[in-house]
Protein backbone atom coordinates (compact mmCIF):
# COMPACT_ATOMS: atom_id res chain seq x y z
CA UNK A 1 0.00 0.00 0.00
CA UNK A 2 1.29 3.45 -0.92
CA UNK A 3 2.84 5.19 2.19
CA UNK A 4 0.14 8.22 2.98
CA UNK A 5 2.50 11.54 4.36
CA UNK A 6 0.48 13.81 7.00
CA UNK A 7 1.00 17.61 7.65
CA UNK A 8 3.15 18.87 10.77
CA UNK A 9 0.99 21.03 13.08
CA UNK A 10 1.47 21.92 16.48
CA UNK A 11 4.76 18.95 17.17
CA UNK A 12 2.30 16.52 15.82
CA UNK A 13 1.74 14.68 12.94
CA UNK A 14 -1.60 15.43 11.69
CA UNK A 15 -4.37 13.97 8.95
CA UNK A 16 -6.03 16.72 6.47
CA UNK A 17 -8.88 17.97 8.03
CA UNK A 18 -10.50 16.79 4.43
CA UNK A 19 -9.46 13.58 4.92
CA UNK A 20 -8.60 13.78 1.17
CA UNK A 21 -4.82 12.77 -0.04
CA UNK A 22 -3.16 13.70 -3.43
CA UNK A 23 -0.30 11.04 -5.26
CA UNK A 24 3.51 12.20 -5.32
CA UNK A 25 5.27 10.79 -8.00
CA UNK A 26 8.68 9.85 -9.03
CA UNK A 27 9.99 11.46 -12.08
CA UNK A 28 12.89 9.27 -12.52
CA UNK A 29 10.30 6.34 -13.32
CA UNK A 30 6.82 7.48 -13.09
CA UNK A 31 5.94 5.31 -10.27
CA UNK A 32 3.53 7.22 -7.04
CA UNK A 33 5.69 7.29 -4.00
CA UNK A 34 3.19 8.81 -1.46
CA UNK A 35 -0.04 10.15 -0.55
CA UNK A 36 0.14 13.87 0.54
CA UNK A 37 -2.61 15.63 2.33
CA UNK A 38 -4.52 18.02 0.94
CA UNK A 39 -4.98 20.57 3.08
CA UNK A 40 -7.59 23.08 2.83
CA UNK A 41 -8.09 26.31 4.90
CA UNK A 42 -8.81 24.85 7.94
CA UNK A 43 -5.68 23.03 8.09
CA UNK A 44 -4.13 26.75 7.40
CA UNK A 45 -6.12 28.32 10.51
CA UNK A 46 -4.63 25.26 12.75
CA UNK A 47 -1.22 25.56 11.69
CA UNK A 48 -1.54 29.52 11.87
CA UNK A 49 -3.20 29.24 15.48
CA UNK A 50 -0.50 26.99 16.51
CA UNK A 51 2.28 29.28 15.10
CA UNK A 52 0.53 32.05 17.10
CA UNK A 53 0.55 30.41 20.35
CA UNK A 54 3.84 29.42 20.33
CA UNK A 55 5.33 32.84 19.45
CA UNK A 56 5.64 34.74 22.30
CA UNK A 57 7.29 31.88 24.03
CA UNK A 58 9.89 31.43 21.18
CA UNK A 59 10.57 34.75 20.46
CA UNK A 60 11.79 35.82 24.48
CA UNK A 61 13.93 33.13 24.34
CA UNK A 62 17.37 34.03 24.50
CA UNK A 63 18.93 34.07 20.85
CA UNK A 64 21.72 31.96 22.80
CA UNK A 65 19.12 29.18 23.36
CA UNK A 66 17.49 29.64 19.75
CA UNK A 67 20.90 29.02 18.27
CA UNK A 68 21.49 26.05 20.41
CA UNK A 69 18.57 24.60 18.60
CA UNK A 70 18.61 26.14 15.43
CA UNK A 71 22.20 24.26 15.50
CA UNK A 72 20.51 20.96 16.43
CA UNK A 73 18.21 21.15 13.33
CA UNK A 74 21.44 21.77 11.73
CA UNK A 75 22.83 18.62 12.80
CA UNK A 76 19.90 16.58 12.36
CA UNK A 77 19.47 17.04 9.15
CA UNK A 78 23.70 16.25 8.80
CA UNK A 79 22.62 12.87 10.96
CA UNK A 80 19.86 12.64 8.52
CA UNK A 81 21.72 13.61 5.16
CA UNK A 82 21.40 9.72 3.32
CA UNK A 83 17.39 9.44 3.73
CA UNK A 84 16.51 12.74 3.83
CA UNK A 85 18.71 13.08 -0.33
CA UNK A 86 17.21 10.02 -1.24
CA UNK A 87 13.61 11.30 -0.86
CA UNK A 88 14.66 14.67 -2.63
CA UNK A 89 15.80 12.58 -5.63
CA UNK A 90 13.03 10.28 -5.31
CA UNK A 91 10.46 13.40 -5.34
CA UNK A 92 11.97 16.34 -7.18
CA UNK A 93 14.63 14.25 -9.25
CA UNK A 94 17.99 15.42 -8.21
CA UNK A 95 20.68 13.23 -9.12
CA UNK A 96 21.76 10.78 -6.25
CA UNK A 97 25.28 11.96 -6.36
CA UNK A 98 24.47 15.59 -6.33
CA UNK A 99 22.21 15.28 -3.15
CA UNK A 100 24.45 16.20 -0.41
CA UNK A 101 25.09 19.37 -1.96
CA UNK A 102 21.62 20.91 -1.52
CA UNK A 103 21.23 19.19 1.80
CA UNK A 104 24.02 20.07 2.85
CA UNK A 105 23.60 23.53 1.75
CA UNK A 106 20.03 23.31 3.89
CA UNK A 107 22.30 21.94 7.02
CA UNK A 108 24.02 25.04 6.40
CA UNK A 109 21.80 27.87 6.38
CA UNK A 110 20.63 26.42 10.28
CA UNK A 111 24.51 26.91 11.27
CA UNK A 112 24.78 30.30 9.87
CA UNK A 113 21.72 31.65 11.25
CA UNK A 114 22.25 30.09 14.46
CA UNK A 115 25.47 31.97 14.54
CA UNK A 116 23.50 35.59 13.28
CA UNK A 117 20.68 35.00 15.88
CA UNK A 118 22.53 36.79 18.88
CA UNK A 119 23.88 39.60 16.75
CA UNK A 120 20.28 40.81 16.07
CA UNK A 121 21.67 44.14 18.15
CA UNK A 122 20.00 47.68 17.65
CA UNK A 123 22.03 50.66 17.79
CA UNK A 124 21.62 53.85 20.10
CA UNK A 125 20.55 57.25 18.82
CA UNK A 126 22.45 60.87 19.28
CA UNK A 127 19.78 62.84 20.82
CA UNK A 128 19.34 65.69 23.25
CA UNK A 129 21.12 65.06 26.54
CA UNK A 130 17.69 64.55 28.58
CA UNK A 131 16.62 61.91 25.99
CA UNK A 132 17.57 58.16 25.45
CA UNK A 133 17.07 56.68 21.92
CA UNK A 134 16.95 53.09 20.98
CA UNK A 135 16.44 50.42 18.62
CA UNK A 136 15.44 46.70 18.86
CA UNK A 137 14.76 44.50 16.45
CA UNK A 138 11.79 42.65 16.58
CA UNK A 139 10.14 39.56 15.03
CA UNK A 140 6.80 39.71 13.13
CA UNK A 141 5.18 36.89 15.03
CA UNK A 142 3.86 34.41 12.76
CA UNK A 143 5.60 33.98 9.17
CA UNK A 144 4.20 31.94 6.31
CA UNK A 145 6.98 30.30 3.60
CA UNK A 146 5.72 29.26 0.37
CA UNK A 147 8.43 27.26 -1.58
CA UNK A 148 8.54 25.95 -4.86
CA UNK A 149 9.30 22.25 -6.33
CA UNK A 150 12.85 23.00 -7.44
CA UNK A 151 14.78 22.28 -5.03
CA UNK A 152 12.50 21.42 -1.73
CA UNK A 153 14.62 21.44 1.43
CA UNK A 154 16.90 23.92 0.71
CA UNK A 155 14.23 26.46 -0.44
CA UNK A 156 12.56 25.59 2.88
CA UNK A 157 16.17 25.41 5.09
CA UNK A 158 16.76 29.30 2.94
CA UNK A 159 13.91 31.15 4.30
CA UNK A 160 12.83 28.94 7.34
CA UNK A 161 16.03 29.12 9.30
CA UNK A 162 16.51 33.28 9.04
CA UNK A 163 12.72 33.68 10.28
CA UNK A 164 12.97 31.39 13.37
CA UNK A 165 16.47 32.95 14.06
CA UNK A 166 14.89 36.05 14.43
CA UNK A 167 11.96 34.53 16.96
CA UNK A 168 9.46 34.49 14.55
CA UNK A 169 7.31 31.11 14.41
CA UNK A 170 6.55 29.64 10.78
CA UNK A 171 4.15 27.84 8.77
CA UNK A 172 5.59 26.68 5.83
CA UNK A 173 3.88 25.22 3.11
CA UNK A 174 5.75 23.63 0.06
CA UNK A 175 5.40 22.87 -3.70
CA UNK A 176 2.30 20.11 -3.98
CA UNK A 177 4.91 18.57 -6.39
CA UNK A 178 7.50 17.78 -3.54
CA UNK A 179 5.94 17.75 0.03
CA UNK A 180 8.28 14.81 1.36
CA UNK A 181 11.30 16.43 2.74
CA UNK A 182 9.88 19.58 4.05
CA UNK A 183 6.73 17.37 6.13
CA UNK A 184 10.25 14.89 7.04
CA UNK A 185 12.09 17.81 8.01
CA UNK A 186 9.74 19.23 10.74
CA UNK A 187 9.48 15.67 11.86
CA UNK A 188 12.87 15.90 12.55
CA UNK A 189 13.42 19.45 13.93
CA UNK A 190 10.61 18.54 16.79
CA UNK A 191 12.81 15.29 17.87
CA UNK A 192 15.56 17.77 17.78
CA UNK A 193 14.18 20.19 20.39
CA UNK A 194 12.27 22.64 18.52
CA UNK A 195 9.09 23.45 20.63
CA UNK A 196 5.54 22.39 19.32
CA UNK A 197 4.11 24.94 16.92
CA UNK A 198 7.44 26.77 15.83
CA UNK A 199 7.52 24.94 12.68
CA UNK A 200 4.32 24.14 10.92
CA UNK A 201 3.69 22.32 7.55
CA UNK A 202 0.92 22.06 5.77
CA UNK A 203 0.88 20.31 2.18
CA UNK A 204 -2.06 20.94 -0.63
CA UNK A 205 -2.23 22.76 -3.27
CA UNK A 206 -1.53 26.77 -4.08
CA UNK A 207 -4.87 28.16 -3.88
CA UNK A 208 -6.02 25.50 -1.37
CA UNK A 209 -3.46 26.18 1.00
CA UNK A 210 -0.49 29.40 -0.02
CA UNK A 211 -3.23 31.76 -0.75
CA UNK A 212 -5.19 31.22 2.53
CA UNK A 213 -2.27 31.37 4.66
CA UNK A 214 -0.92 34.96 3.16
CA UNK A 215 -4.05 36.20 3.39
CA UNK A 216 -4.81 34.89 7.20
CA UNK A 217 -4.59 37.93 9.61
CA UNK A 218 -2.30 36.43 11.67
CA UNK A 219 0.56 36.19 9.80
CA UNK A 220 2.16 39.51 9.48
CA UNK A 221 5.00 38.15 6.76
CA UNK A 222 5.12 35.95 3.56
CA UNK A 223 8.60 34.85 2.31
CA UNK A 224 7.67 33.15 -1.02
CA UNK A 225 9.74 31.91 -3.92
CA UNK A 226 8.23 30.54 -7.15
CA UNK A 227 6.34 31.76 -10.16
CA UNK A 228 5.82 35.76 -11.05
CA UNK A 229 2.38 35.00 -11.51
CA UNK A 230 1.97 33.83 -8.32
CA UNK A 231 4.47 36.26 -6.52
CA UNK A 232 1.72 39.18 -7.74
CA UNK A 233 -1.05 37.15 -6.22
CA UNK A 234 0.92 37.19 -3.33
CA UNK A 235 1.81 40.92 -3.57
CA UNK A 236 -1.81 42.03 -4.22
CA UNK A 237 -2.73 40.14 -1.02
CA UNK A 238 -0.37 41.75 0.48
CA UNK A 239 -0.88 45.19 -0.16
CA UNK A 240 -4.58 44.62 0.89
CA UNK A 241 -3.45 43.35 4.28
CA UNK A 242 -0.35 46.03 4.09
CA UNK A 243 2.08 43.19 4.64
CA UNK A 244 5.54 42.58 4.35
CA UNK A 245 6.81 40.25 1.43
CA UNK A 246 9.69 38.69 0.23
CA UNK A 247 9.53 37.45 -3.49
CA UNK A 248 12.17 35.59 -5.08
CA UNK A 249 10.79 34.77 -8.35
CA UNK A 250 11.59 34.02 -11.70
CA UNK A 251 14.85 35.01 -14.06
CA UNK A 252 16.57 34.90 -17.77
CA UNK A 253 19.80 35.96 -16.75
CA UNK A 254 22.91 36.42 -19.05
CA UNK A 255 25.92 34.96 -18.43
CA UNK A 256 28.48 36.82 -21.38
CA UNK A 257 31.61 35.87 -22.54
CA UNK A 258 34.05 37.93 -23.97
CA UNK A 259 36.62 37.11 -26.55
CA UNK A 260 39.44 37.11 -23.65
CA UNK A 261 38.16 34.69 -21.64
CA UNK A 262 39.83 30.89 -20.59
CA UNK A 263 37.32 28.97 -22.80
CA UNK A 264 38.93 25.43 -20.77
CA UNK A 265 37.19 27.20 -17.97
CA UNK A 266 34.21 28.81 -18.91
CA UNK A 267 32.79 26.04 -21.71
CA UNK A 268 32.12 23.54 -18.64
CA UNK A 269 30.92 26.50 -16.08
CA UNK A 270 28.31 28.15 -18.72
CA UNK A 271 26.79 25.28 -19.59
CA UNK A 272 26.52 23.77 -15.72
CA UNK A 273 24.94 27.78 -15.48
CA UNK A 274 21.58 26.86 -17.70
CA UNK A 275 22.10 22.59 -17.01
CA UNK A 276 22.45 22.35 -13.68
CA UNK A 277 19.60 20.55 -11.84
CA UNK A 278 18.28 20.42 -15.52
CA UNK A 279 17.81 24.47 -15.52
CA UNK A 280 15.17 24.13 -12.77
CA UNK A 281 16.67 27.19 -10.70
CA UNK A 282 15.85 30.59 -11.34
CA UNK A 283 19.62 31.93 -11.41
CA UNK A 284 19.93 29.51 -14.59
CA UNK A 285 22.53 31.75 -16.61
CA UNK A 286 20.36 31.01 -19.60
CA UNK A 287 21.58 33.67 -22.16
CA UNK A 288 24.31 32.94 -22.88
CA UNK A 289 25.73 36.26 -24.88
CA UNK A 290 29.32 35.28 -26.79
CA UNK A 291 31.63 38.11 -28.38
CA UNK A 292 31.52 37.49 -32.26
CA UNK A 293 35.34 36.97 -32.65
CA UNK A 294 34.73 33.73 -30.94
CA UNK A 295 31.15 32.45 -31.52
CA UNK A 296 31.77 30.21 -34.14
CA UNK A 297 34.21 28.23 -32.00
CA UNK A 298 32.30 28.74 -28.69
CA UNK A 299 29.06 27.42 -30.25
CA UNK A 300 30.61 24.22 -31.18
CA UNK A 301 32.24 23.66 -27.79
CA UNK A 302 29.51 24.11 -25.76
CA UNK A 303 27.31 21.77 -27.97
CA UNK A 304 30.31 19.53 -27.82
CA UNK A 305 30.21 19.73 -24.01
CA UNK A 306 26.60 19.46 -23.75
CA UNK A 307 26.55 16.18 -25.24
CA UNK A 308 29.44 14.35 -23.16
CA UNK A 309 27.17 15.16 -20.00
CA UNK A 310 25.60 11.33 -18.97
CA UNK A 311 21.82 11.76 -18.39
CA UNK A 312 20.39 9.49 -15.41
CA UNK A 313 19.13 10.02 -12.16
CA UNK A 314 22.15 7.47 -11.34
CA UNK A 315 24.71 8.61 -13.37
CA UNK A 316 28.43 9.91 -12.13
CA UNK A 317 27.64 13.58 -11.49
CA UNK A 318 28.14 16.47 -13.24
CA UNK A 319 25.18 14.31 -15.07
CA UNK A 320 21.20 15.53 -15.99
CA UNK A 321 18.71 14.11 -13.45
CA UNK A 322 14.67 14.22 -15.17
CA UNK A 323 12.46 17.47 -15.16
CA UNK A 324 10.66 17.05 -11.47
CA UNK A 325 7.14 17.04 -12.65
CA UNK A 326 5.16 16.21 -15.80
CA UNK A 327 3.50 19.67 -16.01
CA UNK A 328 6.98 21.24 -16.37
CA UNK A 329 8.34 18.66 -18.52
CA UNK A 330 5.33 19.34 -20.99
CA UNK A 331 6.05 23.31 -20.65
CA UNK A 332 9.73 22.85 -22.08
CA UNK A 333 8.86 20.70 -24.69
CA UNK A 334 6.20 23.60 -25.40
CA UNK A 335 8.75 26.21 -25.37
CA UNK A 336 11.59 24.18 -27.42
CA UNK A 337 8.36 23.49 -29.80
CA UNK A 338 7.78 27.46 -30.30
CA UNK A 339 11.66 27.84 -30.93
CA UNK A 340 11.23 25.33 -33.81
CA UNK A 341 8.00 27.51 -35.39
CA UNK A 342 10.11 30.99 -34.28
CA UNK A 343 12.83 29.89 -36.57
CA UNK A 344 15.93 29.29 -34.21
CA UNK A 345 18.55 26.79 -34.71
CA UNK A 346 18.59 23.55 -32.28
CA UNK A 347 22.74 23.00 -32.16
CA UNK A 348 22.12 20.02 -29.71
CA UNK A 349 19.18 18.40 -27.55
CA UNK A 350 15.71 20.20 -27.95
CA UNK A 351 14.03 16.67 -27.21
CA UNK A 352 13.46 13.73 -24.88
CA UNK A 353 15.97 11.56 -23.91
CA UNK A 354 15.87 8.09 -24.46
CA UNK A 355 17.55 5.22 -23.79
CA UNK A 356 17.94 2.35 -20.96
CA UNK A 357 16.53 3.42 -18.01
CA UNK A 358 15.38 6.83 -19.16
CA UNK A 359 12.11 6.11 -21.05
CA UNK A 360 9.50 6.19 -18.39
CA UNK A 361 11.75 9.61 -16.81
CA UNK A 362 10.89 12.84 -17.65
CA UNK A 363 14.43 12.83 -19.40
CA UNK A 364 15.10 16.31 -21.74
CA UNK A 365 18.41 16.24 -23.67
CA UNK A 366 21.21 19.03 -22.77
CA UNK A 367 19.93 22.34 -25.35
CA UNK A 368 21.33 24.90 -27.11
CA UNK A 369 19.89 27.27 -29.45
CA UNK A 370 21.38 29.36 -31.49
CA UNK A 371 20.14 31.63 -34.70
CA UNK A 372 17.93 33.44 -32.02
CA UNK A 373 15.54 37.16 -32.36
CA UNK A 374 15.58 39.22 -29.46
CA UNK A 375 11.45 38.72 -29.19
CA UNK A 376 11.49 35.14 -29.49
CA UNK A 377 9.80 33.17 -26.49
CA UNK A 378 12.75 31.27 -25.82
CA UNK A 379 14.97 34.64 -25.42
CA UNK A 380 12.50 36.25 -23.35
CA UNK A 381 10.60 33.60 -20.72
CA UNK A 382 11.74 31.55 -18.33
CA UNK A 383 11.95 28.29 -19.64
CA UNK A 384 12.97 26.09 -16.49
CA UNK A 385 14.69 23.62 -18.40
CA UNK A 386 18.02 22.64 -19.42
CA UNK A 387 18.38 24.81 -21.56
CA UNK A 388 20.12 28.07 -22.99
CA UNK A 389 20.20 30.44 -25.92
CA UNK A 390 23.29 32.05 -27.53
CA UNK A 391 23.40 35.46 -28.82
CA UNK A 392 26.54 37.46 -30.36
CA UNK A 393 27.60 40.23 -29.40
CA UNK A 394 30.48 42.67 -30.83
CA UNK A 395 31.43 45.53 -28.09
CA UNK A 396 31.29 45.46 -24.48
CA UNK A 397 28.14 48.39 -24.85
CA UNK A 398 26.23 46.45 -26.78
CA UNK A 399 26.14 43.13 -24.30
CA UNK A 400 25.52 45.57 -21.50
CA UNK A 401 22.24 46.34 -23.27
CA UNK A 402 21.40 42.99 -24.47
CA UNK A 403 22.02 42.01 -21.00
CA UNK A 404 19.11 44.41 -19.36
CA UNK A 405 17.17 43.84 -21.93
CA UNK A 406 14.71 41.43 -19.96
CA UNK A 407 12.12 42.26 -17.33
CA UNK A 408 14.01 39.70 -15.08
CA UNK A 409 17.11 40.75 -12.93
CA UNK A 410 18.24 37.68 -10.73
CA UNK A 411 21.83 36.83 -11.70
CA UNK A 412 24.32 37.51 -14.19
CA UNK A 413 27.88 36.56 -15.05
CA UNK A 414 30.82 38.08 -16.99
CA UNK A 415 33.67 35.96 -18.36
CA UNK A 416 36.98 37.87 -18.99
CA UNK A 417 40.53 38.36 -17.60
CA UNK A 418 40.13 42.10 -17.96
CA UNK A 419 40.05 43.52 -14.27
CA UNK A 420 39.00 46.92 -15.37
CA UNK A 421 36.03 45.40 -17.49
CA UNK A 422 34.88 42.95 -14.77
CA UNK A 423 34.06 46.11 -12.60
CA UNK A 424 32.61 48.32 -15.64
CA UNK A 425 29.88 45.66 -17.03
CA UNK A 426 29.21 44.47 -13.30
CA UNK A 427 28.42 47.91 -12.21
CA UNK A 428 26.06 48.60 -15.06
CA UNK A 429 24.06 44.98 -15.11
CA UNK A 430 21.31 45.27 -13.53
CA UNK A 431 20.59 41.91 -11.67
CA UNK A 432 20.78 40.98 -8.05
CA UNK A 433 24.11 39.24 -8.40
CA UNK A 434 27.35 39.12 -10.73
CA UNK A 435 29.03 36.10 -11.04
CA UNK A 436 32.77 36.78 -12.56
CA UNK A 437 34.52 33.86 -14.20
CA UNK A 438 32.24 31.80 -12.26
CA UNK A 439 28.55 30.42 -12.03
CA UNK A 440 25.92 28.93 -9.88
CA UNK A 441 28.39 29.39 -6.62
CA UNK A 442 26.69 30.96 -3.93
CA UNK A 443 28.18 31.38 0.01
CA UNK A 444 25.74 31.39 2.35
CA UNK A 445 26.32 34.81 3.08
CA UNK A 446 25.91 35.85 -0.07
CA UNK A 447 22.50 37.50 -0.75
CA UNK A 448 20.57 36.44 -3.74
CA UNK A 449 17.36 38.25 -4.77
CA UNK A 450 16.06 40.18 -8.13
CA UNK A 451 15.94 43.68 -9.69
CA UNK A 452 13.30 44.23 -11.63
CA UNK A 453 10.45 41.30 -12.02
CA UNK A 454 12.64 39.00 -10.56
CA UNK A 455 11.79 39.85 -6.85
CA UNK A 456 11.59 42.41 -4.14
CA UNK A 457 13.78 42.08 -1.01
CA UNK A 458 17.16 39.69 -0.34
CA UNK A 459 17.48 35.85 0.42
CA UNK A 460 20.76 34.32 2.40
CA UNK A 461 22.94 36.76 3.98
CA UNK A 462 22.63 39.22 6.83
CA UNK A 463 19.81 40.81 5.05
CA UNK A 464 17.27 37.89 4.98
CA UNK A 465 17.60 38.32 8.81
CA UNK A 466 16.65 41.49 8.48
CA UNK A 467 13.73 40.95 6.88
CA UNK A 468 12.60 38.73 9.19
CA UNK A 469 12.23 41.52 11.89
CA UNK A 470 10.26 44.89 12.24
CA UNK A 471 12.84 47.77 13.90
CA UNK A 472 11.58 49.29 16.95
CA UNK A 473 12.84 52.51 18.32
CA UNK A 474 12.01 53.89 21.39
CA UNK A 475 12.72 57.68 23.04
CA UNK A 476 12.69 57.79 26.74
CA UNK A 477 12.45 61.04 28.46
CA UNK A 478 15.02 61.38 30.98
CA UNK A 479 14.48 64.65 32.57
P1 LIG B 1 6.49 27.02 -9.77
O1 LIG B 1 6.19 27.16 -11.22
O2 LIG B 1 7.89 27.26 -9.37
O3 LIG B 1 5.87 25.82 -9.15
P2 LIG B 1 4.39 28.47 -8.50
O4 LIG B 1 4.35 29.92 -8.27
O5 LIG B 1 3.32 27.84 -9.31
O6 LIG B 1 5.80 28.27 -9.13
O7 LIG B 1 4.47 27.68 -7.15
C1 LIG B 1 5.32 28.04 -6.07
C2 LIG B 1 4.57 27.79 -4.79
O8 LIG B 1 3.44 28.66 -4.74
C3 LIG B 1 4.00 26.38 -4.64
O9 LIG B 1 4.10 25.98 -3.29
C4 LIG B 1 2.56 26.56 -5.05
O10 LIG B 1 1.68 25.61 -4.51
C5 LIG B 1 2.27 27.93 -4.46
N1 LIG B 1 1.12 28.59 -5.09
C6 LIG B 1 0.60 28.43 -6.33
N2 LIG B 1 -0.45 29.24 -6.53
C7 LIG B 1 -0.63 29.95 -5.38
C8 LIG B 1 -1.53 30.97 -4.96
N3 LIG B 1 -2.49 31.42 -5.76
N4 LIG B 1 -1.38 31.49 -3.72
C9 LIG B 1 -0.39 31.07 -2.90
N5 LIG B 1 0.49 30.10 -3.24
C10 LIG B 1 0.38 29.55 -4.46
Amino acid sequence: MTAQVNMFINGKSVPPASQLYFETINPADGTVLAEVARGTEADIHAAVEAADAASETWGSVNPMERARILNRLAQAIRDNMESLGRMESDDMGIPYEAQHIVIEGSAEFFEYYAGLAPSLQGDTIPADQDKFVYTTYEPYGVVGIITPWNAPLNQAARSAAPALAAGNTVVLKPSEYTSLSTVEFARLASEAGLPDGVLNVVTGFGPDVGAPLAAHRKVSKVGFTGSVRTGQAIGAIAAEKVMPVTLELGGKSPNIVFEDADLAAAIPMVLFGFIANSGQICSSGTRVLVQRSIYEEFSKMIAAAAEQIPIGIDKPFPCLGPIANQMQYDKVLNYFQSARDEGATILTGGEKATGEGLDDGLYIRPTVFTDVARDMRIVREEIFGPAGVLIPFDTEEEAIEIANDTDYGLCSGIWTRDVSRVHRVARKIKAGTVYVNTYHDHSVGAPVGGYKKSGIGRERGIQALRQYTQMKNVTMNLA
